[in-house]
């Protein structure tokens, strides 16, 4: 069974049974009606497992809690003894304690799952997306590159060892975010942009043909050629190289190996310049 399914199993029980007892054994076990509330406890905190937002935490907080006011008063007995008011009262302030001290620790707990899992997502220098992305990118973007075609798209920065040399590592890494800004506006949101290694970056274009990804490509290159990068008040200038290849069916790897070959094609043909992957 799947786990949610369970949950709602549990959340449908737990809201029955504290009915039925309720109304069932009224007579014997009346002294026991606050304690029997709090299994509402159960489905509350399922809930805010399964959806953890204030908004529903507070929603389906108050729910139990007329489902408790109304079970209680809808019964025929004649009148609730002071007593037993105010046990129903201090029940709901105690369960409602509760329900707000976990609704808060998994409310954090869960902000700092999704901190901790976009780290594992994100390249620290540049902010793209990392290679653990690309992959992950890539297992969601393949079955649906059976009804439309995905283009792979490596860049590659022209000698930028040099820049390194001449300018130092601290101006190689400038640069590098200066690409990845360049790339980030140039590509759609649901486009996979990462930073592959190094200073070579990749771009997954779902639902796009060749064609389109060369448009694209070019566009990027221009950019980055035409653009100014500014280090140390000196204007610095680089090019460069790109890749592209259609998915065919084959492994992530080869995949990337045709982009690859691309991109080496273009550096042989005189770097600043896109290459496009041929079958043949
Ligand atoms: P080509 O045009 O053939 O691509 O020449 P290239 O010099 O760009 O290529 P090569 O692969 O020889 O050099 C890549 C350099 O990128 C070497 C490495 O020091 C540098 N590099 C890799 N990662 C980083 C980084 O995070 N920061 C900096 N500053 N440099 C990096
Ligand atoms: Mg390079
Ligand atoms: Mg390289």
């Amino acid at each position: 069974m799947k786990p949610k399914l369970v949950y709602w199993v549990l959340i449908i029980l737990f809201t029955i049974l504290p009915i039925a007892l309720e109304s069932g054994f009224r007579e014997g076990i009346e002294r026991l009606s606050t304690f029997l509330w709090s299994l509402f406890l159960i489905p509350n905190i399922l809930i805010m497992v399964m959806y953890p937002k204030w908004k529903i935490i507070i929603g389906s907080a108050f729910f139990y809690s007329l489902l408790k006011y109304a079970a209680e008063f809808s019964e025929d007995v004649p009148t609730h003894d002071k007593i037993e008011l105010i046990l129903l009262i201090a029940g709901s302030i105690v369960n409602g304690a509760i329900l707000f001290t976990i609704g808060y620790f998994i409310l954090k707990n869960n902000k700092l799952l999704k901190y901790v899992q976009k780290l594992t997502i994100i390249d620290s220098l540049t902010g793209l997306y990392n290679r653990r992305y690309f992959d992950l990118y890539m297992e969601k973007a393949v079955p649906i590159s059976e009804r439309s075609s995905l283009v792979l798209i490596m860049l590659d920065i022209d000698h930028f060892k040099r820049i390194n040399d001449q300018f130092g590592h601290q101006c190689g890494d400038e640069a590098l975010k200066h690409i990845s800004d360049i790339i980030r506006h140039n590509v759609r949101k649901s486009d996979g942009y990462v930073r592959f290694g190094g200073e070579e970056f990749a771009v997954i274009l779902p639902n796009t043909d060749v064609g389109h990804g060369k448009i694209l490509a070019e566009r990027i290159r221009e950019v980055v050629e035409q653009s100014h990068f500014i280090y140390n008040d000196k204007q610095i200038r680089f090019t460069i190289s790109i890749g592209i290849a259609t998915y065919s069916g084959e492994e992530t790897e080869e995949f990337i190996e045709k982009a690859d070959k691309a991109l080496y094609q273009a550096k042989e043909n005189g770097r600043n310049r896109v290459g496009i992957f041929n079958v043949s």
